[in-house]
């Protein structure tokens, strides 16, 4: 554990692409000058007048940003604690927060003269994102995929095929999202003159994971503008779930130097970290090198990447963003998880008590400001990220909750 206490938590990464000792750029050579000019790109992109109007357009009259903040009056009746407020970037176009990114970083593309794309996706959200923005620009897209995923999410497959993607179904290793992305990564390799690599969340080499950050940070700029608003005051916790973490640090990441703001990142905890089975990389898994940064990764003895395991297929991944794993060590943000039956209860007691139905995602979120809220003042203040929509898990859900009796309403 580093014990140096930074002036600002938001300065990160260096100009390796590092955060602390995490981070960095390992990549193949062939590689490394696209990765440069990716960078320099971006660099000029991003305080650039013209991109930032285009962002600008986009995330209001495609997205349909701002999204709301909204006060979820019955679930903090429910447990009788804090004030308990929801970020609805459920609301968002194709359902989730990861639009937010692909359509910036398509953006980028278009400006660097790319037309064709491709991306790796494991439950298929993210490829139902970027399918969707090459949709919107004209652009050829080839998505990656475990052929194990392929089969699961049959869904998301076909809404990237009417999108007009090629769906590369990925058959080495596990055939799931970890392979995919070593796919990707290698057709980049050989095709990096004309294809842009649009990753899905805040990992890989740098610069991705903070470009995608700051293409996520419009979720806690938005937030902090309406609790002010709402309240008068910054929020006493924030709150939100990890995969690869892109909309975790989206809405941490403006409030990381707000030290009155304590900070909940929720791994998936699975069949409980014990079990083994579960996609807690902070919890339960040790630094390691993957996809071109150094981060904490689920990995067995001789150091192989272990499968990660969650109810939810957008948290199954066996690693996560650096800046998290830098975060964790500096000691700014806690790192807590929630079980899959803390995720499904929590599924079920949104449907019924907001009329939102959450991701199972979020619903870990929630799950685990279930085991704290309560405990908390009733004056103060929980901001939680509620990133996705559920009509995508029904299927997996349902037969549970049914089976649990869990199912409020009735077929009579
Ligand atoms: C993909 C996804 C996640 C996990 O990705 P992060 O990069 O950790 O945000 C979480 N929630 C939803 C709704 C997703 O689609």
């Amino acid at each position: 554990m580093s014990q140096h206490k930074p002036n600002t938590f938001r300065a990160g990464p260096d100009a390796e692409g590092r955060f602390g000792i995490h981070g960095g750029r390992f990549v193949a050579e062939t590689l490394m000058p696209l990765i440069l000019k990716l960078e320099e790109a971006w660099k000029q992109a991003k305080t650039d007048a013209d991109f930032i109007a285009e962002m600008d357009f986009y995330r209001k009259h495609y997205i349909g940003r701002p999204s709301p903040l909204f006060f979820a009056r019955r679930i903090t009746a429910h447990f009788g604690g804090a004030r308990l407020y929801f970020k609805r970037d459920e609301l968002n176009h194709t359902g989730a927060h990861k639009i937010n990114n692909v359509l910036g970083q398509a953006l980028l593309a278009k400006r660097m003269g790319k037309t064709k794309i491709i991306a790796e996706t494991g439950a298929g959200q993210h490829g139902v994102a970027t399918a969707t923005a090459c949709a919107l620009f004209d652009m050829e897209c080839d998505v990656f995929m475990g052929a194990e995923d392929v089969m699961r999410q049959k869904p998301n497959v076909d809404r990237m095929r009417l999108l007009g993607a090629q769906v590369h179904s990925v058959t080495s290793g596990t055939g799931t999202l970890k392979d995919a992305m070593n796919e990707a990564l290698r057709f980049w390799v050989t095709h990096a003159d004309s294809h842009f690599y649009i990753i899905g969340t805040a990992a890989g080499p740098h610069p991705y994971p903070a470009m995608v950050r700051d293409f996520q940070t419009i979720i806690g700029n938005e937030a902090k503008a309406q609790i002010l608003e709402a309240e008068g005051r910054l929020p006493d916790a924030i709150v939100a779930c990890i995969g690869g973490g892109s909309n975790a640090i989206g809405l941490f990441h403006p409030f990381l130097d707000d030290e009155s703001v304590a900070i909940y990142g929720v791994e998936a905890a699975g069949r409980g970290i014990d079990s083994g089975a579960h996609a807690a990389s902070l919890n339960g898994g040790r630094p390691g090198v993957l996809h071109g940064n150094r981060t904490y990764l689920l990995q067995n003895d001789d150091g192989q990447i272990q499968d990660a395991y969650s109810i939810s297929a957008g948290l199954d991944y066996p690693g996560i963003g650096p800046e998290h794993a830098w975060l964790h060590e500096s000691g700014r943000v806690n790192y807590v998880s929630a079980t899959d039956q803390q995720a499904l209860d929590a599924f079920a007691l949104c449907s019924r008590l907001e009329g939102i139905i959450p991701a199972l995602e979020p619903a870990h979120a929630l799950g685990f400001i279930g085991t704290m809220i309560g405990d908390m003042d009733k004056e103060q203040i929980v901001i939680m990220n509620l990133c996705g929509r559920g009509d995508k898990d029904l299927e997996a859900v349902l037969p549970i909750l049914e089976k649990q009796n869990k199912l409020s309403g009735k077929l009579l």
